[in-house]
């Protein structure tokens, strides 16, 4: 994915595997985060199904989701909506990789930029 493009929300779903990208190359730059030599940073979010007092555990009975919304006040008469990020990521956890924190402030950027224009649009 190129900085400027559109990103494919939702980037993990019960389709796709539990991290995103699914490649080694950061979803925003594009640089293979193992030949950089640098380290790479993860938003690392989910669940774990409680087997015992100390024991969590992945667990296909869970769907990791994550999403952002807007709710419109109460005597609005705006619709709310939402925009999916992950949904249904299977064991209910997922991983989203970058090369860089410049690299993960755009890819939030684009989230919020993305819940801007829906809102934008449901203005007219
Ligand atoms: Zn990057």
């Amino acid at each position: 994915m190129k900085n400027n493009s559109e990103i494919p929300f939702p980037v993990i779903s019960k389709n796709t595997k539990m991290f995103y990208p699914s490649s080694r190359v950061c979803p925003i730059c594009n640089t293979d985060r193992h030949s950089s030599n640098s380290g790479f940073y993860v938003l690392n979010a989910g669940a774990l199904e409680e087997v015992s007092q100390e024991t969590l555990m992945m667990s296909d009975k869970l769907k990791g989701f994550l999403k952002l919304a807007y709710h419109p006040s109460e005597d609005s008469d705006e619709n709310g909506f939402c925009i999916d990020i992950v949904k249904d990521s299977e064991c209910g956890q997922f991983d989203i990789y970058f090369c860089s924190t410049n690299c993960m402030r755009i890819f939030f950027n684009k989230i919020i930029d993305t819940i801007e224009n829906k809102k934008n649009k449901h203005k007219i």
